[in-house]
């Protein structure tokens, strides 16, 4: 088995990088609030997760809870700043715990959104636990296609630390199946299946 760079099932992690310059193709901007108002990069994503993430965030409403983007999509140049930022602040272990290497983000594939609350309260922070928002997004998550990619308990597996916000688009079959196996995506492989090259 082999998995293309932009298949929503794609391997993205420390471990597998997606191919040099890698840009996913159809990026568009979610009908949906960001907790910022400029029509930049991290307002975007791939065209059938930002359609889901509409559908999600238009179900979470319909339950009572206002859910906003935070950061969706992010080029390679973008990501390679932003570790070498926090390498130079907090140094290469600590920065490795939180943020991917540039190749490594699955922020770059378009398919991954940080999401908050409306208030943009805790925002990709560990007090975003907890929240009603948190929960409806583990509860619910699932319906529509995205997976909570770095759960609670697995952080020896997916290698950071569990982030509530982080929700990856996987499709509505696999993120089913990962909900009822409770597998990661790295053990749904067997931490096996890289990206390969190609679009
Ligand atoms: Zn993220």
């Amino acid at each position: 088995m082999t998995a293309n760079a932009s298949a929503a099932a794609a391997l993205v992690n420390k471990q597998f990088r997606l191919p040099e310059g890698y840009a996913p193709k159809e990026l568009v901007y979610p009908d949906i609030p960001f907790t910022f108002s400029e029509k930049i990069d991290k307002r975007k994503l791939r065209k059938e997760a930002a359609e889901a993430l509409e559908q999600l965030v238009a179900g979470a409403a319909k339950d009572g809870i206002k859910l906003a983007g935070v950061s969706g999509y992010r080029s390679e140049s973008r990501q390679k700043t932003l570790y070498e930022g926090y390498v130079k602040k907090d140094g290469v272990a600590a920065a490795d715990k939180y943020s991917a290497r540039p190749g490594h983000s699955e922020h770059q594939t378009g398919l991954a959104i940080d999401m908050s609350g409306i208030d943009g309260k805790c925002a990709a922070e560990s007090c975003f636990a907890g929240t009603p928002e948190a929960e409806w997004l583990a509860e619910h998550a699932t319906d529509y296609g995205f997976i909570i990619r770095y759960p609670e308990g697995k952080e020896d597996i997916t290698g950071y630390k569990y982030e509530p916000w982080h929700i990856r688009y996987v499709g509505v079959e696999l993120a089913a199946k990962l909900a009822e196996s409770g597998d990661t995506l790295e053990e749904h492989y067997g931490g096996a299946v890289p990206v390969s090259g190609g679009n």
